[in-house]
């Protein structure tokens, strides 16, 4: 679970999230939607711990980040930028994150293998980015994010920079690997077909407040107001 409590956040004197109540269940799907700018990247890394909060209760599982070391805290982000390094196997990379955490190699070749078989990468796995595909690199970010097991994944846009086919594809596998693992996924994205399919639950924000929270169908059908509709209303 992560829950936001009247959560604030300033960057100096400006307030970027102004006293936001979020609720995500254990095993949701959780979308941010809302303009650029309205804090929805600055939620995450609130979550994950790359930046702290100012005012109000963040928690994660039952314990509030005051209490969690970015560490502890279990996540693990995919960004829209890659963040996937040229130098290194798509292997390497995928152990990333358990490298720099100490695992041993056994733990760290298991691992690796468990996520290559899940996304389908096997074969690719000793390649370099350089010679994968746009999708295929996406994976390797998303792989790494799964080697570490975490309880809660956090996708800032990760599918931004693909083109329409591609980022179709890795929509329907991005929902696939929520049903196969089961895991919290909090799901940054401008795309309204991604929010509309992808989650069991939207947020929609704007100006660092909640606008309004609901299953997909109930935004559309009935959005509290007129910014709501405009991004994901029916047609009026
Ligand atoms: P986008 O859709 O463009 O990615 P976003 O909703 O993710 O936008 P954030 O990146 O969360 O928006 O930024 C929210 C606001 O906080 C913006 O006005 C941004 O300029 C401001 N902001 C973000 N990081 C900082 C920082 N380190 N210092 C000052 N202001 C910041
Ligand atoms: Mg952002």
């Amino acid at each position: 679970e992560v829950s936001f409590k009247g959560v604030k956040k300033s960057y100096g004197r400006v307030d970027v999230i102004k006293g936001v109540d979020i609720h995500v269940n254990d095993g949701e799907f959780v979308v941010f939607v809302g303009p650029s700018g309205c804090g929805k990247s600055t939620l995450l890394r609130l979550i994950a711990g790359l930046e702290d909060i100012t005012e109000g209760i963040l928690e994660i599982g039952s314990r509030t980040v005051n209490e969690l070391q970015p560490k502890e805290r279990g996540v693990a982000m995919v960004f829209q930028s890659y963040a996937i390094f040229p130098h290194m196997t798509v292997r390497e990379n995928m152990a990333f994150g358990l490298t720099i955490a100490g695992a041993s190699k056994q733990e760290k070749a298991r691992k690796v293998a468990e996520a290559a078989r899940i996304l389908q990468m096997e074969h690719l796995l000793e390649r370099r980015p350089s010679q994968l595909s746009g999708g295929q690199r996406q994976r390797v970010a998303i792989g790494r994010a799964i080697t570490r097991k975490p309880s809660v994944f956090l996708f800032d846009e990760p599918l931004s920079n693909l083109d329409a086919a591609l980022r179709m594809d890795m929509r329907m596998e991005i929902g696939r690997l929520h049903r196969q693992l089961g895991t919290t996924m909090i799901y940054v994205t401008h795309d309204q077909v991604e929010a509309m399919t992808l989650a069991d639950k939207i947020v929609v924000l704007r100006d660092g407040q909640v606008m309004q929270i609901g299953a997909p169908m109930e935004l559309y059908h009935e959005p509290a107001n007129r910014f709501v509709a405009g991004f994901l209303g029916a047609p009026s």
